[in-house]
Formats: structure tokens, C-alpha cells, sequence
């Protein structure tokens, strides 16, 4: 199947799709929701001018073909964290430990349930946390014969701008290649992992760093993409000084939103914003396409990391050895139709 696939190597990526429930808020405007997801695989999205009253079993019957989509997984608005982080990212710890790098990113529109899959909330933490719960105990299961450091680091990138969120005083950081480290972002704090509370801590903290501005498409827009970084090093404990260090980097993204410019009526400086966010958006999405067409043909394809920070900085995170995942938000509220519907066709063209 797919993960043994990703495990083997071949470098494909997993895309899984999830919907939100409806908010209170949108229910007592729309109670119909436009999504509908079968079989932990199918996403069928309504047309707002369909008859959304026709009950649910007649509506599976004569489902219409074109707006049906199948991915890896799709998860309905009753799964939980838990299942999201079971079947998205906790097979890539594993790689993570045996030295190689992965990327699972939360793709969709502002209010699509990004933050909530990454972060999640007091009571019900997302992939970030449950991350960190399984490194460390994967850790103190193998300590007896390794030595252990985990780091992590946070970042944002708001219009092509890199931003350390660990740190107050909040400097342009620039990014650069390292022939032997890879891709380093200078002067990035790199903190010292010790527990998962720490950590959840540090995220929180950070978070609140985040620059999120006020449009007129939402209450709170967010503009930022968020990048956590969790880097592995480990080694044999008997070998000494010669030991062979083992390092693996696990990068869990909250994108920005993906809703496009023209939605929020926006001008000036939140226009020039809009296509900075298009412009990183679409860089990973052409990167991605461009490594789906690597796996496929097997030869060499230019992939563009060049085009934007965002794909710069995941240069030694995507494709290759690499493992990525992409979990495409949605919310099935009437008004987000066009939001989920370009979600949804760029989810699948990442397949
Ligand atoms: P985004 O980060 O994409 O802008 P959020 O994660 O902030 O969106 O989600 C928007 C709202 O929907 C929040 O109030 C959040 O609590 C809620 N929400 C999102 N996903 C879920 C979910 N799977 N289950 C329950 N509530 C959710
Ligand atoms: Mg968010």
C-alpha cells in the first residue's frame, strides 16, 4: 500500500483530505453541509445550487461524477486527532529516527481547520504535540544504548520575510545551503527539546508571535506560514568518539491560508501580501507536481525550490529520500464552496 510504498522509497506523496465539522455559527445560517466523505477515501463536494435537502442515502445513490475526488485518505468531520495523526505522521517518525527527513503540511483556506490539525486545542492537541509524545518515547525505549538530542525550531514566513517565532526580537533571517548541513536558516534559534510540555510551551509562545492581520474575509486572517522543526541526532553509545551520528528532520507546517487575493477585496499592502502567499503556495504546488512527475518517469526533472522561501527552505525536506504529506483542509459550509473547491483540485493534483 501507500505507506510501504513511501517506506520503500518511492518517493510519492500522501495526500489525505480533512473536513471540518460545521461551527455553530455557520449552522444557524446553513445546516447542510457540502461535503461528504465515503469510505475513508472519497470527497464529494455539492454544488451550493444542488438540492442539498435530499437525504443522505438517496443523495450516495445519485451522487454526480464530477465532483467526486479520491485520495489516500479522507477524513470526515468525525475523525479525531488521534486518527489523523495515526494514518498521516506517526509512520514517519520511524524514518525520522533511522536519519531521513520528511514534511507534512496543512494546506486550505483561512478557517479550514489548518491550525487545528497542527496545533490543535487545549483538549484536543493536533500533530505537533502528538509528534513530540512519540519521539520522546520512542527516545527513552532506545536510551539505554543511544545518545539522544532533540532540537526544534519555528518559524514563519510572512511575505517571503523568515522570521524566527522563538525569538522576541524578531530579525529578518536569510536562508542558505550548507554543503554538509543542508539547508540553514542563519541565526535561527535552535532549542534543546526536554519534554513534551516544554515544547507544547515553546509552540503556544510562539504562536501568539505569529503575524496575523485583520481582512475583510475573515475576522482574523492568517498570513503567515508556520514552520516547526524537529531535528533528531542520535548515536551508538559504545562507539565513543567515532560514533556515526544519525540525523533526521521532521518539518510540520501550517500554511498560510490558501484563499486567494481577489476574495478579500483587499488592496495595498494586503494585495502585494495575497501574491506573496500565492507565490510561495504555488511554488510548493509546482514542486510537488514536478516530483510526482520524477517519481513517475524516474528521470531527472528540474524541480523549481528557487521560486520561494517556503520551497528554499524545504529544499532537503521534499522529494528524494523524503516523505511528504499533505493534508488538504476543508469546511463544508456553503459560503467556503470555492475555497474547498480549489482545495480539493489542488490536493489532487498533488496525487
Ligand atoms: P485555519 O487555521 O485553517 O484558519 P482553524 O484551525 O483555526 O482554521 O479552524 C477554524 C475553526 O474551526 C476553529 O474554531 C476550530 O476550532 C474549528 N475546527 C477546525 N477543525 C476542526 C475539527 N476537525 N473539529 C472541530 N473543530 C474544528
Ligand atoms: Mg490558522
Amino acid at each position: 500500500d501507500h505507506i510501504s510504498q513511501m517506506q520503500q522509497g518511492a518517493s510519492k506523496i500522501l495526500v489525505a483530505v480533512r473536513a471540518r465539522p460545521l461551527t455553530k455559527k455557520e449552522s444557524a445560517i446553513n445546516d447542510k453541509p457540502l461535503v461528504h466523505v465515503l469510505e475513508d477515501k472519497v470527497v464529494i463536494l455539492l454544488d451550493p445550487s444542488e438540492d442539498l435537502s435530499v437525504p443522505e442515502e438517496i443523495f450516495r445513490q445519485n451522487r454526480s461524477r464530477e465532483k467526486q475526488y479520491a485520495f489516500d485518505y479522507s477524513f470526515s468531520k468525525d475523525c479525531n486527532q488521534d486518527m489523523v495523526y495515526e494514518k498521516t505522521t506517526k509512520f514517519l517518525i520511524e524514518g525520522v529516527l533511522n536519519g531521513f527527513n520528511a514534511t507534512v503540511f496543512a494546506y486550505g483556506a483561512t478557517g479550514a481547520g489548518k491550525t487545528y490539525t497542527m496545533i490543535g486545542e487545549f483538549d484536543s492537541p493536533g500533530l505537533m504535540l502528538k509528534t513530540f509524545l512519540e519521539v520522546f518515547s520512542r527516545i527513552e525505549a532506545l536510551s539505554g544504548q543511544r545518545d539522544y538530542i532533540v532540537k526544534l525550531s519555528y518559524l514563519e514566513i510572512y511575505n517571503e520575510i523568515v522570521r524566527d517565532l522563538l525569538n522576541p526580537s524578531m530579525e529578518t533571517l536569510e536562508i542558505r545551503e550548507d554543503p554538509a548541513k543542508g539547508v540553514i536558516v542563519a541565526g535561527l534559534n535552535e532549542i534543546l527539546a526536554t519534554s513534551p510540555e516544554h515544547v507544547i510551551s515553546s509552540i503556544r509562545n510562539g504562536n501568539r508571535r505569529r503575524t496575523s492581520e485583520y481582512t475583510e474575509a475573515n475576522e482574523t486572517s492568517s498570513r503567515s506560514h508556520a514552520v516547526l522543526q524537529i531535528v533528531v541526532e542520535h548515536k551508538d553509545k559504545a562507539s565513543g568518539v567515532n560514533a556515526e551520528i544519525l540525523v533526521g528532520k521532521l518539518s510540520l507546517i501550517d500554511l498560510a491560508g490558501s484563499e486567494r487575493a481577489s476574495n478579500t477585496k483587499n488592496r495595498g499592502i494586503r494585495l502585494i501580501e495575497g501574491a506573496n502567499i500565492n507565490r510561495s503556495l504555488l511554488a510548493l504546488g509546482n514542486c510537488i507536481n514536478a516530483l510526482c512527475e520524477a517519481s513517475e518517469k524516474g528521470g531527472k526533472v528540474y524541480i523549481p525550490y528557487r521560486d520561494s522561501k517556503l520551497t528554499r527552505l524545504l529544499k532537503d525536506s521534499l522529494g528524494g529520500n523524503c516523505r511528504t504529506v499533505m493534508i488538504a483542509c476543508i469546511s463544508p459550509f456553503v459560503g467556503a464552496f470555492e475555497d474547498t473547491h480549489n482545495t480539493l483540485t489542488y490536493a489532487n493534483r498533488a496525487k
